[in-house]
């Protein structure tokens, strides 16, 4: 056996070659094949049989395949595990092959078709419907460093929005959280660049090249008009758009001019924040148990996806909150107006994806429809929305985009049948008046179909067989079929039939009247076919030249569509208006968490509505009390009511006024966290460092029990010094849970603190948790009763009370735990010991190298000295 490859074999090598790390996607006839590790790859993340084929080497070469026909949802899957994929199609037929080789003078019989990667598809630039959500917007980013500053070109490919924005190395990993991209590329040379990126060949990411091609994709002579673009932005935009360049195999997809997202404007949050606050997904990764899924009354897609957006970048501006508050409340106050609106945007298409589509060459008759019949109803809906009076600023800023597309509407009105199909190979989606030469040839096809029937029944007076048919299949075409005992009648000479086919029970036969008719269908047909594909690129074409103004028409929908879904579900659970102020208290009346409410709800209990009345002067809230009592609880729901305000929703509350929130910060004591790898106390740690160097007057801080992850000992110090640290350096609004008792006492040396507890009672001898925060200290912890409520066995709970109260006798004896607290100098005071002012002229002393001095700079260097010893 010979080791060469066969033709086939190596054509597969050179294309797996161009595929790299993608699995390869082989189009053989009806099946796209995988082979080697592919293969072995594939069949285990579809759980397909892995089979052999040929050999390669001297071993049998592993191979699976999936369908051509249900390929999409093999490749959702092998996406969803990771994984992307090059598809080779066969770009000539058999035919076109067997007439290459004869050309080229090789063996006809062995002509290989020729197979070309006609795309990549990544998690990142998928547009078929079937492989994304509905409800979440599929982002692609690619991130580049240039001179210390990180540029970040973010896009959904889907909808074609594109934004451009920088930041320091250190808020890179926060930036990306936001956006929680599905695909991340970076260029390969980059050490410090995000973990699991997509390494691209560094000179794409060029700010130079970035600007041509931006200017290039946009037809125009500068970026101005768009806005302004630092370097970094640039060069990750060059990223970005070679990636899809790349991925498309040239077909770039919809890409609307890149908007440069400002700079401030956003309340910050960290990537551990976004993930303790449950925004988008529960702990557990899904949908469910998240914030959005509790608020999410969005009655479209699009609404679903910009929903998200805004949870994941509230604002910062009390002007743009205002804004979009003033919407929601515009609809909340009018019932029939709303429910008018929400369902008129639930008969909505997707025009945003299904323009995406389009733009990328993969649209389909289909899509054309949406498009048509969704900026219709943006139309009706503007008309709707614009009769009903005193409308918001917001709503007149919007209003313009919902229209404008009469002219194309009747285009496709006109050109289109009311509802096109997703196929175009059978045709019949152009309507017919819109173009008289392709009625006359479906007319053509029509009659010649009529004078088929007419034959038939001709024929049969003329033979006087009553069972004579004419029949089509794919094979034979149009026929004429008698049962084999009249056969011999059609057979004689001169009969006018011609031989066919004898089948069992009928013999088949032609005849020169049917052979013209048929051949009248088959070429009107043909025409026919043409001329509605040539419609089609027209429609495509006129489509794609108002992709903009369509993208602004959805996107004018969807913040339409967000308001009304706020409208609606403060509605439900009479949720009220927050108030933005520029001050930095948070007064929270009645306060609510929207999850664990539903929850409740769901299980037939009560959530209990509590306050939170935070100001400069006490801007500290120590929170205590049993486990189980409901400190995590109240500390989240003021979180996400200020996150939710800030994102211009209603809050769960009966009232609530808001000092504008710069950053908010959330962290959970490590020991919630055991199922991380690396040590969860050094997590913990890691991330309460970051609050204490970034959180400032503005920002909102909730510590779940920090320090849990450690000793006694050691946890009860690093809350007591973290604790101290906010309430006297970053002097941020903060809400601090904690079972150390001991901490209590921080309240006496610091003013802006404030002790509260979650209330429980004990009722002969079983806990009663109440939910209810009250002032003053924990009286205890409740420990040994919780025990006992969450089913500890009686004797092991007895053995612990015995247990408790030698310790307890202990402690009265010592002074316990916080004996030596009593003595500890103030924070301020032990800050200036461990931080002694550094002396500048020690500091210059330090860097000077003495030898490398020339006799002019040394006596620079005494001038220097003295100015800064400030002598001279
Ligand atoms: P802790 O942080 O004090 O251990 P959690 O906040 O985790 O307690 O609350 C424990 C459980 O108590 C929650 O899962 C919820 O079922 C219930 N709970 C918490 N807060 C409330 C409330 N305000 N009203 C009713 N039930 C509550």
């Amino acid at each position: 056996m010979s080791s060469a490859p066969t033709p086939m074999m190596a054509q597969y090598l050179a294309l797996k070659k161009e595929a790299g790390e993608c699995l390869l996607f082989y189009r053989m006839g009806d099946f796209f094949e995988l082979f080697f590790e592919d293969a072995r790859k594939a069949s285990a993340v579809l759980d397909i049989a892995l089979t052999t084929r040929g050999e390669h080497g001297g071993e049998p070469v592993p191979m699976c395949g999936v369908p051509v026909h249900s390929a999409e949802g093999y490749l959702a899957r092998l996406i969803r595990a990771g994984c992307r994929v090059a598809i080779a199609e066969q770009v000539e037929t058999p035919d076109e092959a067997k007439a290459r080789a004869k050309r080229e003078g090789s063996p006809v019989s062995k002509a290989l078709v020729k197979r070309d990667i006609v795309r990549f598809v990544t998690a990142g630039t998928l547009t078929e419907e079937a492989l994304l959500e509905p409800r979440r917007a599929n982002m692609l980013a690619a991130v580049c460093e240039v001179r210390g500053v990180c540029g970040i070109a973010a896009c959904d490919i889907s909808t074609g929005r594109m934004e451009l924005e920088e930041c320091e190395a250190l808020a890179l990993g926060a930036a990306l959280a936001r956006i929680g991209a599905s695909e991340v590329v970076a260029p390969e040379d980059w050490d410090s660049g995000p973990s699991e990126d997509v390494a691209r060949p560094a000179s794409d990411f060029a700010s130079d090249k970035g600007e041509a091609r931006l200017k290039a994709l946009h037809q125009v002579a500068t970026l101005d008009g768009f806005g302004q673009f630092s370097r970094a932005m640039l060069a990750a935009a060059g990223g970005l758009v070679a990636y899809l360049d790349h991925a498309g195999r040239g077909q770039l997809p919809l890409l609307l001019p890149p908007v440069a997202r400002p700079h401030g404007g956003y309340m910050a949050m960290d990537e551990a924040t976004r993930t303790s606050l449950e925004i988008l997904a529960s702990q557990s990764g899904g949908r469910e148990g998240s914030l959005i899924a509790a608020i999410d009354r969005c009655s479209t897609g699009a609404g679903a996806r910009l929903l998200a957006e805004d949870l994941a970048a509230p604002l910062a501006e009390a002007a743009a909150i205002n804004a979009r508050l003033a919407l929601v409340a515009w609809l909340h106050r009018d019932p029939l107006l709303r429910g008018d609106l929400r369902e008129a945007l639930r008969a909505l298409p997707d025009i945003g994806r299904a323009l995406g589509r389009v733009v990328a060459g993969r649209g389909s008759p289909r899509d054309l429809g949406q498009i048509r019949d969704g900026l219709d109803r943006a139309r009706q809906i503007g008309e709707l929305l614009a009769e009903a009076p005193d409308s918001p600023p917001l709503l007149a800023q919007l209003l313009p985009a919902l229209g404008g597309h009469a002219e194309l509407v009747d285009l496709l009105a006109r050109a289109l049948i009311a509802s096109p199909p997703t196929e175009r190979q059978s045709g019949g989606y152009i309507a017919s008046g819109y173009d008289t030469s392709l009625d006359e040839l479906r007319d053509i096809s029509g009659n010649a179909r009529r004078a088929i029937a007419a034959l038939e029944t001709r024929y049969r007076e003329e033979t006087g067989i009553s069972a004579l048919k004419i029949k089509h299949n794919g094979v034979l075409g149009y026929f004429i079929e008698v049962p084999t005992r009249h056969g011999d009648a059609l057979m004689a000479q001169g009969s006018g039939f011609t031989h066919r086919q004898t089948m069992a029970g009928a013999v088949r036969f032609n005849s020169v009247s049917l052979h013209e008719e048929a051949t009248r269908i088959a070429e009107a047909g043909g025409r026919a076919l043409a001329a509605e594909e040539a419609h089609f690129e027209e429609l495509i074409a006129a489509v794609a030249n108002s992709a903009e103004p369509i993208a602004a028409t959805a996107a004018a929908l969807a913040r339409i569509d967000v308001a009304a879904s706020h409208a609606t579900r403060a509605v439900e659970g009479e949720w009220c208006l927050p108030q933005i102020t520029e001050g930095t208290d948070l007064a929270i009346e009645a306060g609510r968490h929207p999850v664990v409410e539903q929850a409740l709800e769901r299980a037939g209990e009560r959530f209990v509505a509590n306050d939170c009345t935070l100001s400069a002067a006490d801007r500290l809230w120590l929170v205590g009390g049993p486990n189980m009592g409901g400190k995590s609880t109240f500390l989240r729901q003021n979180a996400l009511i200020v996150l939710l305000a800030q994102a211009g929703s209603f809050v769960p509350a009966k009232a609530a006024r808001i000092g504008l929130v710069d950053r908010l910060f959330s962290r959970v004591g490590a020991a919630d966290n055991l199922a991380r790898g690396r040590s969860t106390f050094m997590v913990e740690m890691v991330e309460t460092a970051a609050i204490l160097s970034q959180a400032g007057e503005k920002s909102f801080v909730i510590l779940d029990e920090v320090g849990r992850g450690t000793s006694t000992y050691d946890g009860l110090a690093l809350a007591w010094a973290v604790a101290e640290a906010i309430h006297e350096t970053n002097r941020s609004r903060c809400l601090f849970a904690t079972h150390y008792h001991e901490m209590a006492r921080l309240a006496e040396s610091c003013p802006a603190l404030s002790l509260h507890h979650v209330r429980a009672r004990e009722w002969k001898g079983d806990l009663v948790l109440l939910h209810e925060l009250s002032e003053g200290a924990a009286d205890r912890s409740y420990g040994l009763a919780v025990a006992k409520l969450a089913g500890v066995p009686a004797p092991v709970v007895k053995r612990a009370r015995d247990v408790l109260a030698r310790l307890e006798k202990g402690r009265d004896e010592t002074g316990g735990l916080a004996a030596g607290l009593g003595e500890l100098p103030l924070f301020a005071a032990s800050m200036a010991k461990e931080e002694q002012a550094p002396d500048p002229l020690r500091a210059l002393l330090d860097e000077v190298d003495v030898d490398a001095l020339s006799p002019r700079e040394a006596l620079d260097l005494i001038y220097r000295l003295k100015q800064e010893s400030g002598t001279s």
